[in-house]
């Protein structure tokens, strides 16, 4: 039979963290933390494959469901000596989701469940506090008004009709907060949402306890397919047959007065990694008044005075938990008369930057090994490290001038300046406009995730750093301050008051993850720690960042095959990348150097030319200064492979654009060039109309340019060579690997890389010393995939420009691509952006056989990625598992790209079993 109900109680649980598919997250720690020994309320939860079976049968329970469920409840029942549905001593239940991944605030939950105009009396007598009785009752009914009756507020701006109801009493008796409201006051008010109840609704409040308990089980099911729960699910690709469970666990109370309360904590601090426990209680509440974010928590060292046995309890627990799970863990607690009650823990969400430098610390003391150091952050995420911070002169003057005008929680390190918007939508909608925006509210709630994303960075007025803004801010890797409760906002007017001052919407604000400071108009950024250490502006010694990233970098170096090269085309590129761990130049891209100081006067000099004699004066005018840019670039290499690309773009590329620039610009710029060369601005114009493309990125551009006018690529060639003998000369050894771009047939390599060899043979001889040189071709086209091994008969290496690749194999314009893919990824024609992600299944594929091909034909051919995907975590993995030698990336991401080849390496490994 089945087991579709799994009890846990009195250290004694028929599940196991193992089991977090079938119990869910939450499920599966309750299961855990009981066999543990730690006080868990005793409950049971229903399996996701309930949720499975519920869908899949019209929203029907399974047979044996309700069976097991009673005899589950008879089990709780004995342990805690109370009865479901008692009126002298009841049993009551909290009915709460759960699924495989934590979805924080995305389902519903029920608590107090088993109350009713009997059981209340006897809940009255047990706690000996009648108020607290009825004060239970009249949450629970507007609960499950709320979520099992769909009572919800339907927009935005509505009212949450049992709220209004709060109000109104709150009103009428004078009652500054809910906890002035006497015993009477709240008898009144479950009456009176009784009556709400059954006005919009045309339905009696179920009195009968174990209907409560179904219709709580069926609405938490049915949650897993609302609005929030799907938006959630597609923004974090979570499969919807996953499902939820559903636990039902005895109920404790945090409200029983002052010996008791209820609070949320991490076993470290989450945001930046410290290792110590973080968290965040309120004496005399409920487990939602902390998460909702609604009034500001206590931080949780506090409790050391407020209930000292509790705190070196939880502290002994915390110890405990990290032991066992050998990671950091999120939890719930509730003490009840001084005693304390586990009802939660699982693997708390961190910001990346958290995630590394715990790793690194974890490690140090011994929970976990160097390899699952590595595994544990997200490589995208450790880009963290080199987010920019505010410039502290900025701030300093900031505060001079009093702009610092509020401090909060730091909830998500880094800064962020925007203009504010103070909903959801608008920061979506104001980001499409090109907008930088920050995003402030009273507090976030799941319907806000889109807009967060679209934000710089997040604000709230509430909550505390566990509530729902903090904890989607710290897992989307977001800026963000939460319990700032100085903002007075005010949604209808779309401004607030901040200690005095007026905000707008629209007007400028930065915030500081790392001081919760709040600073008016727009502040200047510096770099990260780490990039100040690696500028020599900051004693490494003075920096725990930057030891505890070079730490984690040299573990992933340990473990990774991928070498990882960079994308640059400055000297001062090329230093910084190598500084990051960079082995090598992957990409050059010469046309960059085009652009710098007058040399696009001789740039255009050469394109305007009326034949080669003229094309190569200009080009002789280039030849020094591409020769001195390639020197630098050497230097900075000392001998590590340098990638050099011959010219890509189309020559119009260089000249003014018609269709680009205002018709009085265009028509300056044109005779600014007419004069110059001493020519006709007709002249300049009809070169421009005939170097005009309609479709320039399949057009006259790459090796077809260098096919046409072979001049170019000779100077080219004879600047990166002579340039390396000179290097070479000086002592320091050079290493230039010269790349064809636009590859589609064989011949064109045959002729390209012949007239390359023949220049660099005869510049080598003549200087006299030995110099070895690779001269190869970038694989960006379809055509080229599929004639690789023919192409690899004259290259001695291959580089993926995924770019253009990608834009061939899907015959998708690379910069056209914006205006339809977000219907494409809705509609999951892609599920990803295929520029930013590769492709498996199509440009994956193409690249699968031209690295075949290519080694056919020559074995141990050299192969690597210079599109933008080498600094992207999942393709750098899909790089590793096709045999690719090297991923190619821009400096900044050149950590990302270690540490996702380390992970990449290692999962291998796994994955062979070793
Ligand atoms: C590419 O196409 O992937 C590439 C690296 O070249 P570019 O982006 O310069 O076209
Ligand atoms: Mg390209």
């Amino acid at each position: 039979m089945t087991k579709w109900v799994l009890f846990f109680g009195n250290a004694n649980a028929e599940g196991s963290a193992e089991q977090k598919e079938l119990l869910g997250g939450k499920g599966a720690g309750l299961a855990e933390m009981t066999n543990l020994g730690i006080p868990v309320p005793p409950g049971f939860t229903m399996t996701t494959e309930v949720c499975t079976y519920y869908y899949s049968n019209n929203k029907r329970y399974p047979d044996e469901l309700k069976e097991q469920a009673e005899a589950a409840i008879a089990r709780v029942q004995e342990i805690m000596g109370r009865t479901f549905g008692d009126a002298d001593n009841p049993l009551l239940f909290s009915v709460r989701s759960g699924a495989k991944v934590s979805m924080p605030g995305m389902m519903d939950t029920v608590l107090n469940l088993g109350l009713n105009d009997r059981t209340v009396e006897g809940l009255a007598k047990m706690s000996g506090d009648p108020r607290f009785a009825w004060d239970s009752y009249r949450r629970f009914v507007a609960m499950y008004g709320d979520v099992v009756l769909d009572m919800k507020p339907g927009k935005k701006t509505d009212d949450d009709p049992f709220d209004s109801i709060l109000e109104a009493v709150k009103r009428e008796t004078g009652a500054r907060y809910d906890t002035d409201l006497k015993t009477e006051d709240l008898r009144k008010l479950v009456s009176l949402f009784k009556a709400e109840i059954k006005r919009q609704k045309g339905v009696d409040f179920p009195e009968e306890p174990i209907e409560q308990l179904w219709g709580a089980i069926g609405a938490v099911f049915g949650s897993w397919m609302n609005d929030r729960a799907v938006a959630y699910r597609e923004l974090y690709q979570i499969p919807g047959d996953w499902g939820t469970a559903v636990n039902v666990q005895t109920m404790v109370f945090g409200n029983l007065g002052d010996t008791s309360g209820t609070g949320v904590g991490f076993t470290r601090n989450p945001a930046l990694g410290d290792n110590a426990m973080y968290g965040e209680f309120l004496m005399n509440a409920q487990g939602e008044d902390v998460v909702a974010g609604i009034r500001t928590p206590r931080p949780i060292g506090e409790l050391k005075t407020s209930v000292p046995r509790a705190y070196d309890q939880l502290l002994e627990i915390r110890r405990k938990l990290e032991k066992h799970f050998r990671d950091m863990q999120d939890f719930e607690f509730t003490i009840e008369n001084g005693k304390l009650w586990m009802l939660q823990t699982r693997t708390g969400k961190r910001h990346p930057f958290a995630a590394a430098r715990m790793a690194v610390d974890m490690e140090a003391e011994g929970l976990i090994s160097k390899k699952e150091a590595v595994m544990r952050p997200e490589a995208d995420g450790i880009a963290a490290f080199l987010a920019p911070i505010f410039d502290s002169e900025a701030k300093a003057r900031a505060l001079r001038e009093d702009r610092i005008i509020a401090k909060g929680l730091p909830a998500g390190p880094g800064g962020a300046s925007g203009c504010v918007v103070f909903n959801a939508q608008d920061a979506e909608e104001w980001k499409k406009r090109g907008e930088k925006v920050l995003l402030v509210r009273k507090f976030t709630s799941p319907e806000d995730i889109r807009g967060m994303d679209a934000a710089q960075g997040i604000l709230t007025a509430q909550g505390g750093m566990t509530s729902h803004a903090a904890l989607v801010a710290r897992q989307m890797g977001k800026v963000c301050i939460v319990g700032c409760g100085a903002l007075n906002i005010d949604y209808a007017k779309a401004e607030m008051e901040v200690a005095g001052k007026l905000i707008r919407e629209g007007d400028l604000l930065s915030i500081d993850g790392f001081s919760a400071e709040v600073i008016l108009g727009k502040l200047e950024t510096r770099p990260s720690e780490v990039l100040q250490v690696l500028r020599g502006e900051l004693d490494p010694n003075n920096s725990k960042n930057w030891g505890q990233f070079i730490k984690l970098m040299s573990w992933a170096d340990e473990f990774r095959r991928l070498e990882v090269w960079t994308n640059a085309d400055t000297p001062g590129q090329a230093e910084t990348a190598v500084k990051l761990g960079a082995q090598g130049i992957g990409l050059c891209r010469t046309e960059h150097m085009f652009f710098e100081g007058d040399r696009i006067l001789h740039v255009r000099r050469m394109i305007l030319s009326e034949d080669e004699a003229q094309r190569r004066e200009a080009l002789m005018k280039l030849f020094p200064m591409q020769k001195k840019d390639f020197m630098g670039i050497f230097k900075a290499m000392e001998g590590r492979p340098v990638t050099v690309r011959l010219l890509d773009p189309p020559l119009h590329e260089f000249l003014p654009s018609q269709e680009a620039l205002k018709p009085e610009v265009f028509a300056q710029k044109v005779k600014d060039i007419a004069e110059s060369f001493n020519i006709t601005s007709e002249e300049v114009e009809e070169r421009i109309e005939a170097l005009h493309e309609n479709n320039p990125m399949l057009g006259h551009r790459g090796c077809r340019l260098g096919i046409s006018y072979p001049e170019i690529y000779e100077m080219q060639v004879r600047a990166i060579i002579e340039a390396a003998c000179e290097v070479a000369k000086s002592g320091i050894p050079v290493n230039p690997e010269i790349m064809i771009p636009v590859v589609s047939a064989a011949m064109e390599m045959e002729i390209v890389g012949k007239q390359v060899r023949s220049i660099a043979d005869a510049i080598i001889s003549s200087s006299g010393i030995e110099l070895k040189y690779l001269v190869g071709t970038m694989i960006e086209l379809p055509r080229a995939c599929i004639v690789a091994d023919r192409i690899a008969r004259e290259a001695e290496f291959f580089s993926f420009g995924t770019n253009d690749l990608t834009q061939t194999t899907c015959g998708i314009s690379r910069d056209d691509v914006k205006s339809f893919l977000g219907t494409y990824i809705a509609k999951n024609i892609y599920s990803i952006d295929p520029f930013q992600r590769i492709d498996r299944e199509g440009v994956g594929e193409l690249m699968k056989m031209a690295v075949a091909k290519g080694r056919a034909e020559k074995p141990g051919l050299k192969i690597g990625i210079c599109g933008e995907h080498g600094g992207e975590a999942n393709s750098v993995e899909f790089c590793h598992s096709i045999g690719l030698n090297y991923v190619s990336c821009s400096p900044f991401r050149v950590p990302v790209a270690r540490l996702a080849a380390a992970q990449a390496a290692l999962k291998e490994v796994e994955r062979r079993g070793g």
